[in-house]
Order: structure tokens, then C-alpha cells, then sequence
């Protein structure tokens, strides 16, 4: 994983609504917005629960903990399906122009927290 690779899952609005999959290094599986697509992913990424468990969601960052059944539907809502909201830290804004500059710098700031905080899975590369 580096800062590049990270930067380019920020494809809010692509036209084929396929994002690129943050969940593995260099998964080239386009990530649908839908809970099938999102669930084969996770598997393949060695995320597997059953439904009724609790677990954390899987997006690098976020640790909102959410029963299994509904990690998808929080991954399409809270991470893929952001139209207002920044989609790293959830500010929102109502002009899409201020929202875009915004998450031009938060990404940065994220990218870097979840560098530091997980110095050992990867490096950070500029
Ligand atoms: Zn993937
Ligand atoms: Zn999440
Ligand atoms: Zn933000």
C-alpha cells in the first residue's frame, strides 16, 4: 500500500460506478456499490464472519464496529455512496467544489494518521 495506490481509491462519481478496492494492496477486482460485490472482496481478503458477528468495518481507517450482516451496507453509505460528506473524516459540505479542495487535504491527513498508526503494514511513500 502507498499514499499513490490509496489516493487513487478516491474515485468518488466514476462513471463505470466501479472504485478501486481499498480493502487489499493492488486488488485489481473493480468494487461495485453493491453488497455482493463488497462481500466477495472482503473474502477474498480474508475478512470472514459469519453475519451475526460483530466486527470491525474493514475500510482502512475506519473503526466503526457494525454487525457483519451490515458491513456492506455501512461500507455503500458511509464510504462509497458519500455525496455531501468527505468521505474521510465526514465533514460535509453543500458546494461539491468546496467538498472536492477539502478532501484534496484530508486525504493527505488521513493517509498519514492510518501510516502512522499502522507503521508495520506498510510504508508511506510520497
Ligand atoms: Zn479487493
Ligand atoms: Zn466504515
Ligand atoms: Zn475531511
Amino acid at each position: 500500500m502507498t499514499a499513490q495506490w490509496f489516493r487513487s481509491v478516491f474515485l468518488v462519481g466514476n462513471p463505470s460506478g466501479a472504485y478501486i478496492c481499498p480493502f487489499g494492496d493492488g486488488c485489481t477486482l473493480p468494487l461495485e456499490n453493491t453488497t455482493a460485490s463488497i462481500y466477495a472482496h472482503l473474502r477474498l481478503h480474508g475478512h470472514v464472519y459469519k453475519h451475526r458477528d460483530r466486527a470491525p468495518c474493514p475500510w482502512p481507517g475506519c473503526r466503526k464496529e457494525t454487525r457483519w450482516g451490515n458491513v456492506a451496507r455501512h461500507v455503500i453509505e458511509r464510504h462509497l455512496r458519500v455525496k455531501s460528506q468527505c468521505m474521510w473524516c465526514g465533514h460535509s459540505y453543500v458546494r461539491s467544489g468546496a467538498l472536492a479542495a477539502h478532501m484534496d487535504v484530508c486525504i493527505e491527513a488521513y493517509i498519514k494518521n492510518i501510516f502512522q498508526e499502522y507503521p508495520n503494514i506498510t510504508h508511506y511513500e510520497e
